[in-house]
């Protein structure tokens, strides 16, 4: 049977774990990319035991030399990047007046220099295919702004214009080019918070629970099928209802 391969950033714990697995459910081969291998490794055995094929990135998304030799090597092993899901992401939060500039530069050279890198990598392979799926993971706070959060909020913002130029520059080559603004998920990144922001959060969300990372799977899982195929330069939040 035919497969698409797809190539998750930040594969290895989180939303982008759930990704990588649940595409994997779909039928694709998968590439899983993040900075740590072994954290990789254990998540590609688990594509691999569902039947898929799989191959580990050791992928700093903030290093254009690490991007172009991860996508290339990839390109060699997989034959093909049909589905490029960009999720790799961090928070360094502090107060605007606080922010030091170091934490504001990493938080915009991984999560949205980052994307912008594997994007422009993965391009001439599903130019050449005429047909590809470009996924990138923003936030809900890219749309509604979140205090404490100045840089990341920038970046989430930023790859929400990257969508919707990618989206145009690429359609004629029949590659969709979208964005999934997740609420608050369950996952690491979250774990972190006070129970009181916590709670607070939980008031602000009418279906009256955090999300799961399947919640975001499944939006990628639509996105990439082609079900969706008349659908680029979008938003779709998955948020619960906390911002309409
Ligand atoms: P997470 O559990 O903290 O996982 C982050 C992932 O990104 C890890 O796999 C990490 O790899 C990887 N990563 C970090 N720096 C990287 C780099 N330089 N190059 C490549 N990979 C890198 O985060 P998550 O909650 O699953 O979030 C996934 C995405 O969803 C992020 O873009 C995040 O901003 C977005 N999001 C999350 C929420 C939420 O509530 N959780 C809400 C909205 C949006 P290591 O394991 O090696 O550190």
């Amino acid at each position: 049977m035919f497969h698409r391969v797809a190539l998750v950033t930040g594969a290895s714990r989180g939303i982008g774990r759930e990704i990588a697995q649940s595409l994997c459910k779909s039928n694709y081969d998968i590439i899983v990319a993040s900075p740590e291998v072994e954290n990789n490794e254990a998540v590609a055995e688990s594509i691999r035991a569902c039947g898929g094929r799989a191959m580990t990135l050791n992928l700093d998304v903030s290093s254009q030399d690490s991007v172009k030799e991860g996508v290339s090597a990839a390109l060699k092993e997989m034959g093909r990047i049909d589905v490029l899901v960009n999720n790799a992401g961090i928070t360094r939060d502090a107060l605007a007046m606080r922010m030091k500039p170091a934490d504001w530069n990493l938080v915009l050279q991984i999560n949205l220099t980052g994307a912008f890198y594997v994007a422009q990598a993965v391009m001439p392979a599903m130019m050449k295919e005429r047909w590809g799926r470009i996924i990138n993971i923003t936030s809900v706070v890219g749309e509604m702004g979140n205090p404490g959060q100045a840089n990341y909020v920038a970046s989430k913002a930023g790859l929400i214009g990257l969508t919707k130029c990618l989206a145009k520059e690429l359609a004629s080559r029949n590659i969709t080019v979208n964005a999934i603004a997740p609420g608050f998920i369950e996952t690491d990144m979250t774990a972190v918070l006070p129970q009181d922001v916590k709670d607070q959060m939980l008031a602000t969300i009418p279906l009256k629970r955090f999300g799961r990372p399947s919640d975001i799977a499944n939006a990628v899982k639509f996105l990439a099928s082609e079900d969706a195929n008349y659908i680029t330069g979008t938003v779709i939040k998955v948020n619960g209802g906390m911002y309409m």
